[in-house]
Formats: structure tokens, sequence, C-alpha cells
């Protein structure tokens, strides 16, 4: 049935992270054709950029791949990459969207051999890994990328040795003159899955993030202790390359807190958690404090919680640090009063990590019909928008696919009862 109704109609999905890949994939399984739209080089979203998932602590490559092996075995799904809406016109089951293609200056004619990187002299700061290492001009993320093709800096493009580095791909996939270029296409329905980026941490300022090389963020985490991060997965101080054994976790760093961000991001606790066995595994006499006002740690989460509380090398501090400042050695000290004990402390460590938490996209930059224009006070998409995963609210992935499946079923309504 869904089939006759799938004729010609086309759902579009803005957002190629976990929840706009699964969007499109139980939509196109279903005999929708769909579009995915993403504004990065390559899909995965966030997901990508984490080190392992909570609570199995896997690595996220293995959950992105099998949707990635979906999305290249499904005709019916396209994708765009460093794509983005510039505006849709129309209402429900009858939409035109105009998509702004960002140049790649790199064709699916790329093998991914790397010999243009090779050769590349041009190093930039890394944003896959939050500036924290210098990439080449010309790159892959990392060897799970996909797609795979490489993807070249629009500055460097314009330098005489990208067009050099174009002679010397086998492949002939490099295009230093690449241009950006405008679609039309025709939708019935439109799913937002534009995700979270990180709370600007630099806005907390008793924390010193971005004063005190020491001080980071759960995001930062993420990649340092990544094999495919900036230090191969070794945890080390940015400062001086020292392995950080002493490491606290400062949680709601600007959550929950109306002069930041208002509400609990859900999934920080848990983030903390897994950081901590991160260190514990990788340094067996190493000693994590964690912060908090309270731990959250959703249903089935709970296990997880308790599973690190018996870890007796993590302890647990029940306080709203005030404020760090940094000692002669670099070292980052938290100062506050233990909200349980009333004790005042001042507490070194190699690295404090601040557990930020997750603020929308400004989802719907584009130019949108009214019935396209719902949001929430913090920008989260709402109202009768189709929104899936953290586009509607912070979350974690499990509960993000939920609702990217439940957007799909949504989306083909909306193009079926016009169909
Ligand atoms: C420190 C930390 C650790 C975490 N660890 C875990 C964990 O271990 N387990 C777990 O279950 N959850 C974890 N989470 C939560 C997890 O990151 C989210 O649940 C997940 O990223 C949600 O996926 P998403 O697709 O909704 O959003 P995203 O991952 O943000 O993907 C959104 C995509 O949309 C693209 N996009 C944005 N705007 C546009 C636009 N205008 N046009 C086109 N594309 C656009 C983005 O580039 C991105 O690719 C963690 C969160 C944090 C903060």
């Amino acid at each position: 049935m869904a089939d006759a109704h799938a004729a010609g109609q086309t759902i579009l999905v803005v957002g190629g992270g976990i929840s706009g890949l699964t969007t499109a994939v139980e939509a196109a399984e279903t005999g929708y054709n769909v579009l995915l739209v993403e504004k990065d080089p390559q899909l995965g979203g966030r997901v990508a950029q984490h080190n392992k998932y909570f609570p199995k602590l896997c690595s996220p490559v293995c959950g992105l791949e099998i949707n990635f092996q979906r999305i290249k075995n499904n005709p019916r799904i396209r994708y765009l990459t460093l794509s983005e809406v510039e505006e849709i016109q129309g209402s429900e089951g009858n939409y035109t969207v105009r998509i702004r293609k960002n140049p790649r200056f790199v064709t699916e004619a790329c093998t991914g051999c790397g010999d243009c990187a090779a050769v590349c002299t041009t190093e930039v700061a890394d944003p896959f890994n939050f500036g924290l290492n210098k990439v080449k001009a010309i790159r892959n993320n990392h060897a799970m990328a996909f797609p795979s093709w490489y993807y070249m800096d629009p500055a460097y493009a314009k330098t005489d040795e990208a067009k050099q580095v174009a002679k010397i791909c086998p492949a002939g996939a490099i295009q230093p003159d690449m241009e950006a270029s405008v679609i039309e296409e025709q939708v019935a329905a439109v799913v937002w899955a534009t995700g979270w980026k990180p709370y600007d941490a630099e806005k907390i300022l008793p924390y010193g993030f971005g004063q005190y090389a020491n001080v980071t963020t759960n995001m930062r985490f993420e990649r340092l202790a990544s094999v495919y991060g900036p230090t191969g997965g070794k945890i080390i101080r940015p400062s001086d390359g020292k392995e950080a054994k002493s490491v606290a976790f400062i949680q709601c760093a600007g959550s929950r807190d109306h002069n930041y961000l208002p509400f609990c991001s859900r999934v920080c606790c848990l983030a903390s958690m897994k950081q901590a066995t991160y260190v514990r595994d990788q340094y067996p006499d190493s000693k994590v404090t964690v912060f908090y006002i309270d731990l959250r740690a959703m249903d089935r989460y709970e296990s997880f919680l308790q599973k690190t509380r018996e870890d007796a090398n993590i302890s647990w501090i029940k306080s709203k640090p005030a404020r760090i400042e940094e000692d002669a050695n670099g070292n980052p000290v938290v100062i506050g009063e233990n909200t349980l004990t009333g004790e005042r402390y001042a507490m070194p460590f190699d690295l404090v990590v601040l557990a930020t938490g997750m603020e929308p996209h400004s989802a719907v930059d584009a130019k949108v019909p009214s019935d396209q224009a719902s949001h929430d006070e913090y920008g989260f998409v709402t109202g009768g928008v189709l929104a899936a995963g953290c586009a509607a609210a912070p979350t974690d992935v499990a509960s993000s696919v939920q609702s990217a499946t439940a957007m799909a079923m949504k989306a083909i309504h909306a193009a079926v009862k016009r169909g």
C-alpha cells in the first residue's frame, strides 16, 4: 500500500546525524523517496564525535555504520553533504525547497587514497576535533567517515598549491574551481533533524575555559579519548602533555542556571560517568572526582550510575563549584563548598572537564512557511513541526532513534494524506 502512495513522493530530512539517518532509512524502507540534507562534509552528526556510547560503552562507529550501509544500499535515498536549505515554500504535501550546495572541491571519483593530503603543505585547525590539533587543508575526518571522499577547505581551494595537488590525484577527483549551486526540489513533508551544539563554555566566566589550558569540556574530552582524536586516544593535559590521572568533572556547568542554559540536557551526568571510565580504564592508578548538584540517570540508566559508584577511585562531591583558579604548576584548582558537610574546598587536578549542556542549532534559519516555523523559548523545534531527536529536545541516542522513527511515520502520514 505504501508503494502505491509513494510514487513521486519525497520526504525531506534536514540534518544527517543519528536522528536524520534513522528517519531517512525508515521512510525509504517503507517505500518513500528521501532527500537527506547535511551541512557538514560527512554524515553522523555529534555521535561520530563520541569515543564510546553509554551504557554499553561500545564504539558509536558500529551504530552509524549500519545506517550508512542501509543508505548506500537504498536507491530511494539521496543525500547531499555541505548543503543547507535556503527556503521552503508551499504547504504540507506540496513544498518547493531551495537547497544551497556548497562546493566540496572533490568528486565522488575520490578513492580516499590520501595522495593529495600527503603532498598538501597547508594545515588548519581541525573543526572535527574542536581545533585541538591541526589537519591538512584537504582531508577526511577519520577512517570510518561517510561519505569517504575527501574534501577541501574553501580558502585552500583558491591557492596555487591546490591546483598542483589536483594534478597528482590518480582519480582526477579534485576540482578547485568547483562552485556552489542552488537546486530546487518538490517534497511532500519536511523532518527537521538538526540536532544540537555544545553550550559555549567561555560564557561561564568563573570556570576559566579558554583562559586555563587544562580546563576542557565534555565534547572535547570525547575527542581526547578517541583513537581518531588529537592524541590518538591518550588522555593527556593540553598544557604540557602530562598524563591526566587526576581528573574532575563539573556537572551542570552552565546548565539549570538562568544566567546560562536554564534547562537540564538529560545526558551530561551519564556522559561524565562514561568519561570517568575512560580515565579509570586508561590509568589504573587514576582518581576521578565528580562535582554534582544531583545525579540524573534516566530510567534504565540507573544501573550504569550504580556501577560507576562502585569504583572506590571515583569520588562524588555534592557541590556546584564557585570558581576555578590555576596554581603555579598549571593545575586547575576547583574552589567551592560541599553542600552536605559545609566544608570549603580548594582542590587541584591535572584536568577539569566541564559537563556543558546541549543547545539547539538555530534549526530553521531558512525562510520557511508558517507551518514550519514553531520553536520553544530555547530554540528547540516544537508545535506541529516534525522534529526528530535533539532538534526537538536534548536527549540520548536511544530516544533520538525512537523519535526519528516516529517522525518517519508522521512524514509518511502527511505524504499519504496529500498524495
Ligand atoms: C558529552 C556528550 C556525550 C554524549 N554521549 C552519549 C552516549 O554515550 N550515548 C548516548 O546515547 N547519547 C550521548 N550523547 C547524546 C547524543 O550526542 C545525542 O543523543 C545525539 O547526538 C542526537 O543526535 P541528533 O541526530 O538528534 O543530533 P546531532 O548529532 O546534533 O546531528 C544533527 C545533524 O544535523 C546537521 N545540521 C544542523 N543544522 C543543519 C542545517 N541547518 N542544515 C543541514 N544540516 C544541519 C548537523 O551538522 C548534524 O550532522 C552525548 C551528549 C554529550 C553532550
